[in-house]
C-alpha cells in the first residue's frame, strides 16, 4: 500500500509522562504505517524545556505561525514538587498559557461522542463545545482586604494626567475588593475566533454573559461581539446556515440543559473555566475531551483536555501494566491532520483522519476499551484493553477501513 503524502509538515510538540508514552505508540502503531508523516519536531518534554531555557516552547509557537497547524502532547505544569523532580532550574511557566500568549487564541473544547458512553442529561446527543475566553477578567485581578471604614474607589489616570473616578463602596466595616480588567482589542480577538470556528465545523454560536447587571463591562463583550458580527461575518453565516445569537447567561444556562448538542457556546474566562468542567464531566470523561486552540489570523493548535496522567506513569516505571485511554491524543492529530489535508488540498489526509476516528469509535462501541471507560459504559460485558492492547485493537479496525 502507497503511504498518504504531505506537503507541508505538521508543527510536533511532544510532551511528558504517560502520554509521552502513548505519542510515541500512536505514532508507530496509527500513524506511520499509512502516512508519509512530516513534523517538524519540537519536545516539550520538561527534561528540554528546561535544558533550553523554556527558548523550545517559544521556537514551537513561533513554527506554528509560520506553519499553521500543530499537534500538542500533554506537558507538565510545573509546581515545586517537579523542582526537585527534574532538577529544575526555574519554575517554567505553563507551556499552554506561553502558546495561548503568543497566538492570542482561544480554546475549543469538545466532548467525543460514542455509544455506550452516555451523557448525564439524557436529551444531549450531539457534542456541545465550549470555547472559553483565555486572557483577564478574575484571572489578572488585584483584590484588597478592606481592614475598616473607608472609602474604595477605582481611579483610572490618564497619560495626560486626566482622571476617571469611581466609587466602589463607602466602607463602614470590613470587607474586600477586587479589581480586573479586560482589553477591546482582545475581546474582538476572542470573537474572530469564536466567528470563524462556527464557520469552520458548521455549528452555531452561541454567546452569554450577564449584560444587565454588569452594563460596562460584560456590556463591552456583547457588544463588540454584535459589531464584529454584523460588519464580518453575518453574511457568512447565512450563506452556510448557522446562526450567531446572544443571550444572557441565566437562560444560556437553562437552554443547555434542554438542548440536543451541536452548537458552540462561547464563554467569558471564569464561566468558560468552570462550565467546560461542568460539560465534560456531565459527557462523562475527560479522556474524551478534545482541545483546540484557534488563534484569530486562522492557526491551530490540537491537543487532548487531560494532563498527562502521572499516576499511570509511575506505574508504567514500575513495569505494571497501565490502561490510560489514547483517545483524545489520537483525535487530537485527527484533527491536526483533517486540517493540514483542508489547507493543503489533501483530500486523501483528511479521509484518512475521519477514518481514524471511525477506527477509535467503532473500537469502542464494539466493547473494548481502556479501564476508565470499562467502568462507566452502558455496554454490556466491555472488555478492558491495557494502553497497548487497546491502540492494537484500533489500529485492527483501521487496517479493515484503509
Ligand atoms: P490528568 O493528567 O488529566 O489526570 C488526572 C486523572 O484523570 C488521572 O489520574 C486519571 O484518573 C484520569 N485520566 C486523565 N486522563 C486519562 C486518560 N487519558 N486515560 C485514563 N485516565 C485518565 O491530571 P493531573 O494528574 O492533575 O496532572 C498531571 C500533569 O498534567 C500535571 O503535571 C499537570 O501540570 C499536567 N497537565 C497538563 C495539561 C496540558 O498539557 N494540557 C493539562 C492538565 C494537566 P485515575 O488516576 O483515577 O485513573
Ligand atoms: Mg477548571
Amino acid at each position: 500500500m502507497e503511504k498518504i503524502k504531505m506537503t507541508t509538515p505538521l508543527v510536533e510538540m511532544d510532551g511528558d509522562e504517560m502520554t509521552r508514552i502513548l505519542w510515541k505508540m500512536i505514532k508507530e502503531e496509527l500513524l506511520l504505517p499509512f502516512i508519509d508523516l512530516k513534523t517538524e519536531y519540537y519536545d516539550l518534554g520538561l527534561e528540554h524545556r528546561n535544558e533550553t531555557d523554556d527558548q523550545v516552547t517559544f521556537d514551537s509557537a513561533e513554527a506554528t505561525k509560520k506553519y499553521g497547524v500543530a499537534v500538542k502532547c500533554a506537558t507538565i505544569t510545573p509546581n515545586a514538587a517537579r523542582m526537585t523532580e527534574y532538577h529544575l532550574k526555574q519554575m517554567w511557566k505553563s507551556p499552554n498559557g506561553t502558546i495561548r500568549a503568543i497566538l492570542d487564541g482561544t480554546v475549543f473544547r469538545a466532548p467525543i461522542v460514542v455509544k455506550g458512553i452516555e451523557p448525564c442529561v439524557r436529551n444531549w446527543k450531539k457534542p456541545i463545545t465550549i470555547a472559553r475566553h483565555a486572557y483577564g477578567d478574575v484571572y489578572k485581578g488585584s483584590e484588597v482586604k478592606i481592614p475598616g471604614a473607608g472609602k474604595a474607589e477605582i481611579v483610572f489616570t490618564g497619560e495626560d494626567g486626566t482622571q476617571i473616578r469611581e466609587l466602589i463602596h463607602d466602607f463602614k466595616e470590613p470587607g474586600i475588593v477586587q479589581g480586573m480588567h479586560n482589553l477591546n482589542g482582545s475581546i474582538e480577538s476572542f470573537a474572530k475566533s469564536c466567528f470563524n470556528y462556527a464557520l469552520d465545523t458548521k455549528q452555531d454560536l452561541w454567546f452569554a454573559t450577564k449584560d444587565t447587571i454588569s452594563k460596562k463591562y460584560d456590556h463591552t463583550f456583547k457588544d463588540i461581539f454584535q459589531e464584529i458580527f454584523e460588519k464580518e461575518y453575518k453574511e457568512k453565516f447565512d450563506a452556510a446556515g448557522i446562526e450567531y445569537f446572544y443571550t444572557l447567561i441565566d437562560d444560556a444556562v437553562a437552554r443547555v440543559m434542554k438542548s440536543e448538542g451541536g452548537y458552540i457556546w462561547a464563554c467569558k474566562n471564569y464561566d468558560g473555566d468552570v462550565m467546560s468542567d461542568m460539560v465534560s464531566s456531565a459527557f462523562g470523561s475527560l479522556a474524551m475531551m478534545t482541545s483546540v486552540l484557534v488563534s484569530p489570523q486562522g492557526y491551530y493548535e490540537y491537543e487532548a483536555a487531560h494532563g498527562t496522567v502521572q499516576r499511570h506513569y509511575y506505574k508504567h516505571l514500575k513495569g505494571e501494566e497501565t490502561s490510560t485511554n489514547s483517545v483524545a491524543t489520537i483525535f487530537a492529530w485527527t484533527g491536526a491532520l483533517r486540517k493540514r489535508g483542508e489547507l493543503d488540498n489533501l483530500p486523501e489526509l483528511s479521509s484518512f483522519a475521519d477514518k481514524l476516528e471511525q477506527a477509535c469509535i467503532q473500537t469502542i462501541e464494539s466493547g473494548k476499551m481502556t479501564k476508565d471507560l470499562a467502568l462507566i459504559t452502558t455496554l454490556e460485558n466491555p472488555t478492558p484493553l491495557s494502553s497497548e492492547g487497546f491502540i492494537k485493537a484500533i489500529r485492527e479496525k483501521l487496517e479493515e477501513m484503509v
